[in-house]
């Protein structure tokens, strides 16, 4: 039963996303598509008088603000693995903690094309026997295929290993594409 003594303007109601949907400054060089926050998402959830949980964005907090960019295979290493699982452990615990408080944890919203973020698409090698590695002078053609980032994996597995199979994962697209746009906020509206 509700306790009127601690009743508040809470919503009780939280949504997870992806670090650079809050900051697009955390994004690599070239590729910030806004300013600062990606205004369609994030107005759309203001309106929904919720809570929003910026997920730390695991490529600054490895290779910081001055890193390139890099396709799959190169952040797919034990130690890349390790920083995204701690990261993924942390922000569970926390998704434990909300809802044993009674708080309903929305969604988690990942930002696609990332290939640690990715929930739909990552970009790989054009030629996938191509060496990697070498000078910052060369680097590989690129393509999307259908994949899910190192952050992604983690914490979608985590997050079944923990029983969480009743939060849904969204993609939000970082191109500029009518129809995913249109798919992920359907499904966005389909939260509340
Ligand atoms: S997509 Fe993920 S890894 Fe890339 S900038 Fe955004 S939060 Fe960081």
């Amino acid at each position: 039963m509700e306790n009127p003594a601690v009743k508040d303007a809470r919503s009780k109601k939280i949504i997870f996303l992806s670090h650079c949907c809050l900051n697009q400054n955390a994004r690599v060089r070239g590729l910030a598509f806004a300013p600062g926050v990606v205004r369609p998402l994030i107005d759309h959830l203001l309106k929904k008088d919720i809570g929003i949980y910026q997920m730390t964005c695991p490529e600054v907090t490895f290779f910081g603000t001055l890193r390139w960019g890099q396709v799959k295979k190169q952040f797919d290493t034990p130690m890349f693995r390790a920083h995204c699982q701690r990261l993924v452990d942390e922000i569970l615990d926390q998704v434990m903690d909300y809802k044993r408080g009674g708080y309903e944890i929305l969604g988690f919203v990942l930002m696609d094309g990332s290939p640690v973020c990715g929930l739909d698409t990552i970009p790989v090698t054009a030629d996938e026997n191509e060496d990697l590695g070498g000078m910052v002078w060369y680097t590989p053609q690129q393509s999307l295929v259908e994949g899910q980032g190192v952050f992604a994996e983690a914490l979608k597995r985590s997050a079944a290993e923990r029983g969480f199979d009743d939060i849904p994962f969204i993609s939000y697209p970082e191109i500029d594409d009518p129809a995913l746009l249109e798919k992920a906020f359907s499904q966005i509206e389909a939260l509340f």
